[in-house]
């Protein structure tokens, strides 16, 4: 695979190679794991042109076969782990927040997600010894509550330089849900020339929930959702990065599906990403966090503090 280019993909000589790579998409891998409505339109080609290209970067890239267990292991084992700041939500995680999967925090307004963000982020710069990811990091903020004196104040408190921490965090708002999925796209041509092990999106969700309104747009968001969702693992895949998403669940009963706890994507956010913790406010300003699903870990919750030097236990 190492060797192979995309000029290898039957059907591809150099005219159409170079609208690939144009378009962003300059290896095998980055091509196999695309959806064709996007290469047709990036690239101007047709829908039917476009996935026998996406076909034929799999079997170039060798994806798309069965693998053994073994395989599998071996790929697993180049998977890293970010620390929430909190001894007992990491260990509820399994150790932290993993890479080349999609975590999602959802809880009402309050109930501390964009605080974990802003840890998280912090976090990431750090080097792997203290629990980081000795990495940059990609905030896509869709409520405009980046507020960059938390990161000083959470840097502060780790002994590290607020200006360098604040230098690798690369924080861009998400004006409605069609500019949010383009910045994923955006966040992967920034990580070719950085290395960015950590993907924020927070809110995953406020602004497909305030565009696509009433039961009849309800299809069309899933859709919407659930390209984005997989945009979001091709770039974690890719990068061997962590993407930690929020979701925010209303105290009101909800219009379609009645209960007030359920986060809004339904089915769509909840079978991609990987691990799904829903937080709620505890007693004297704790909060409580809750694993919800998981593929290796138990359910089970962890209660932790929000102070103004960050996540604590
Ligand atoms: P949301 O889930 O809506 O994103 P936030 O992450 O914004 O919620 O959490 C807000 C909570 O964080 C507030 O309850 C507030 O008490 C707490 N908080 C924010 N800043 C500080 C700070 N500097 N020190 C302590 N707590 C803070
Ligand atoms: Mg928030």
């Amino acid at each position: 695979m190492v060797n192979k280019t995309l000029e290898d993909i039957p059907g591809v000589g150099p005219a159409i190679a170079e609208k690939l790579r144009e378009a962003g998409y300059d290896d095998l891998m980055a091509i196999a794991v695309a959806s064709p409505a996007d290469v047709a339109e990036k690239c101007e080609i047709g829908d039917k042109k476009a996935a026998d290209i996406i076909e034929g970067a799999k079997v170039c890239a060798d994806i798309g076969n069965f693998e053994t267990g073994e395989d599998i292991l071996e790929r697993r084992k180049s998977v890293t782990k970010l620390t929430t700041g909190s001894k007992a939500v990491d260990e509820l995680l399994g150790g932290g927040l993993e890479s080349q999967a999609i975590t999602e925090f959802f809880g009402e307004f309050g109930s501390s997600k964009t605080q974990i963000c802003f840890q998280l982020a912090v976090n990431a710069t750090l080097p792997e010894e203290m629990g980081g990811f000795d990495s940059e990091v990609v905030i896509i903020d869709t409520e405009n509550t980046f507020r960059p004196e938390r990161i000083v104040q959470m840097s502060n408190y780790l002994g590290i330089d607020p200006a360098e921490v604040l230098k690798k965090i690369h924080v861009a708002r998400a004006f409605n849900s069609q500019h949010q999925i383009l910045l994923v796209d955006k966040a992967m041509e920034l990580s070719k020339t950085k290395k960015i092990k950590l993907l924020i999106v927070d809110s995953l969700t406020s602004h497909f929930r305030a565009e696509y309104i009433g039961r009849g747009a309800l299809a069309e968001r899933q859709q919407m959702l659930n390209r984005h969702m997989h945009d979001l693992l091709s770039f974690a895949t890719l990068n061997n990065a962590a993407i930690a998403v929020t979701n925010q669940v209303s105290s009101k009963p909800d219009a379609f599906f009645g209960d007030p706890t359920r986060p809004i994507g339904g089915h769509i956010v909840g079978h991609t990403a990987t691990f799904r913790i829903y937080l709620r406010k505890g007693k004297a300003g704790k909060r409580v966090a809750r694993l919800i699903d998981s593929p290796n870990m138990p359910e089970g919750e962890a209660v932790f503090t929000i102070t103004e030097d960050g996540i604590k236990d």
